[in-house]
């Protein structure tokens, strides 16, 4: 399974127009992940930003005309990987058509676009439609930190059932330990993505 919920944008039918003021609104609507490639924030959340779904600019003009700038339901909160590799692209060139021929996109709040890709066991994502992998290409999903983030989150769920676990049974020495290190590992982890890596 690609991913296991489809995120829901709040209303906010108010011209939001300091729309970075909403990044806090955004994250609790996508559940903390990113709308494109669902890698949660927890390890990287300085590099997670705010998407304009239709591009606000295209080729150096103006193109987002039928949603102002700033409309919350045009606002998709990604990691910057997948805001960098996005960009301005709009293969239809037309604000009202989000994909044609099997290129462009599908507003992740849709529940369609789960079924463009797939997980393999191993965490990497795959394309399961042509314009899935249209969308995998754009959008480079095909990044190793998607694997690497998807394993590091479920290592971290890991650990805290084993802690769970462990509250309710006695500890031997090795458990002791083993949980030390797995606490130090977390810690280790969470420095290392704060320190941008
Ligand atoms: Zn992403």
């Amino acid at each position: 399974m690609f991913r296991e919920y489809t995120p829901k944008r709040r209303n906010i039918t108010t011209d939001v127009s300091a729309y970075r003021k909403h990044r806090n609104d955004l994250k609790i609507d996508y559940k903390n992940r990113c709308g494109y490639c669902n890698d949660i924030d927890t390890w990287r959340f300085i590099w997670f930003e705010i998407d304009h779904f239709i591009p606000k600019t295209r080729n150096k003009k103006p193109f987002l005309t039928i949603k102002t700038e700033t409309d919350y339901s045009n606002l998709v909160y990604s990691c910057r990987s997948c805001n960098n590799a996005k960009r301005n692209k709009w293969p239809s060139n037309n604000q009202n058509i989000p994909n044609i021929n099997n290129k462009g996109f599908i507003d992740p709040c849709d529940d369609n676009y789960s079924e463009q890709f797939d997980r393999l066991d191993s965490g990497r994502i795959i394309p399961k439609t042509e314009l899935g992998e249209w969308m995998y290409n754009a959008m480079k999903l095909y990044k190793p930190q998607h694997e690497i983030i998807w394993n590091i989150d479920l290592l971290d769920k890991l650990i805290d059932e084993i802690e769970e676990l462990l509250k309710s049974s006695p500890s031997d020495e090795l458990t002791s330990r083993l949980l030390k290190g797995y606490r130090e590992f977390k810690k280790y982890v969470k420095d290392l993505s704060s320190a941008g890596f």
